[in-house]
């Protein structure tokens, strides 16, 4: 049920996709009940094995062809899983990472020979994915990464650290940034596969101690002369790299602003559930009128956001969502995911900050959005830059 009065838009209004909601609903029941995930977050990490149920059930690779494996959707499925993920309580599950972010790449820029060696794999579970680009001394600026793959004989030798890299426990397949001509910038980067099964000199480093998204492994990654050979270079040309990330940014940012979205949604629900059940002063919270004010602001902030996450959703399906309108959605709508979940748990008073309390684990796992997937301080500068064209 939805908190807010958005009607469903006319592309997400189909029996297929309905049918599909139902088998990814009666898959988190049955493969993720609450006290599996509630290890998972004590383990700080989801469990392997989860992934592979997931790919058995078709739940990884949804928007891949079938010819490759995958579930043959579209971004529309990715929403689907997205919602339940959140709405199920799933935190913690890289799943947007894997379907929406890096299956992608291998699809939209590996050769055929690529797509058919790793999508299937990337697909039924065998194989998780992870993203490394970050570095101790390059987040935001990303020309500054020291990690170099350079040639030798008829293949790359890898030498670098990575950091904050999201699945970096789980992952077998971690596509890493790297200089394949340190002389350039830009230019001189490259996308490079590491199938960790194979990789000798490379090392998982520590799992991150986060202050929230508890079951997600967030770790430390170590390149030491890992030898790759030529056919891991995604694309199979040198310098590519930048492109190729920049290309799949509108999605990943509206991945990141779709999932705020409905998190905000849900803390509305939670925020007027709780205060509709505790009295105070021989009332409920809700009759307060300083209750139901913020409770409008909240929910009239999530339905701007819920609408405006539509009008990207349905850009993407069309292939026009440009950098600055997913910039404006991730900064605007991650600002006020964080803004609504703290504006419910203050309506919560002290049992807001328990966290047996949805809406304090809310509070912990939302502040990561305005920082990953490009901070929301450079959301403003990709905006910035259109102020006078
Ligand atoms: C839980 C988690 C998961 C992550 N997952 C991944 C992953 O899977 N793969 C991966 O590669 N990375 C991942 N990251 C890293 C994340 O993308 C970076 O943390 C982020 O890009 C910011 O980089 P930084 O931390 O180095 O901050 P910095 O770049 O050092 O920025 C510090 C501050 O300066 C600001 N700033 C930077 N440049 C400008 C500018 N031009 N103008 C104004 N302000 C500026 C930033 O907004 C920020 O407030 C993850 C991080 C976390 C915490």
């Amino acid at each position: 049920m939805s908190t807010l009065d958005v009607p469903k838009p006319d592309f997400m209004r189909d029996e297929e996709l309905a049918i599909f909601e139902n088998s990814v609903i009666k898959f988190f029941e049955e493969h993720a009940p609450p006290e599996r995930v509630d290890q998972w977050r004590e383990d700080g990490q989801v469990e392997r094995a989860f992934w592979t149920e997931a790919g058995q059930a078709g739940i990884l690779g949804v928007s891949i062809p079938e010819e490759y494996g995958g579930g043959g959707g579209d971004f529309r499925h990715d929403t689907i899983l997205l919602e339940q993920v959140a709405r199920m309580d799933v935190a913690g599950f890289g799943v947007s990472l894997h379907n929406c972010i890096v299956t992608p790449y291998v699809l939209a820029h590996g050769t055929e020979e690529q797509k058919q060696r790793w999508l299937p794999r990337l697909c039924n579970g065998e194989l998780v994915a992870a993203v490394a680009m970050s570095e101790p001394g390059a987040g935001s600026d990303l020309q500054a990464i020291r990690t170099t793959a350079l040639k030798d004989g008829n293949g790359y030798r890898i030498n670098g650290a990575k950091t904050f890299i999201s699945s970096g426990q789980n992952a077998d397949f971690i596509v890493v940034v790297a200089k394949t001509d340190p002389s350039q910038g830009a230019r001189g980067v490259s996308l490079v596969v590491v199938e960790t099964e194979q990789a000798e000199g490379f090392h998982r480093g520590r799992k991150l101690d986060k202050i929230g998204l508890d079951a997600a492994d967030t770790s430390e990654l170590f390149f030491d002369d890992v030898f790759v050979p030529a056919d891991n270079l995604l694309g199979m040309e040198e310098g590519r790299g930048f492109k190729q990330l920049m290309q799949e940014l509108p999605r990943e940012r509206l991945t990141i602003a779709l999932g705020s979205a409905i998190r905000a949604e849900l803390a509305v629900a939670t925020t007027i559930d709780y205060t509709t059940n505790r009295k105070v002063f021989g009332q409920r919270v809700i009759d307060f009128q300083n209750s139901q004010f913020k409770l409008a602001e909240m929910k009239t902030q999530a339905t701007i956001a819920r609408v405006f996450v539509n009008h990207c959703l349905g850009l993407l399906l069309k292939g026009q969502l440009d950098t600055t309108t997913v910039s404006m959605a991730k900064y605007w709508i991650t600002e006020v995911e964080n803004k609504i979940i703290d504006e419910g748990l203050q309506l919560h008073g002290g049992y807001g900050y328990m966290n047996e309390y949805p809406i304090a684990r809310m509070y912990r796992d939302a502040r990561i959005s305005r920082i990953f997937g490009g901070s929301n301080e450079i959301m403003k500068v990709l905006i910035a830059r259109t102020l006078e064209s």
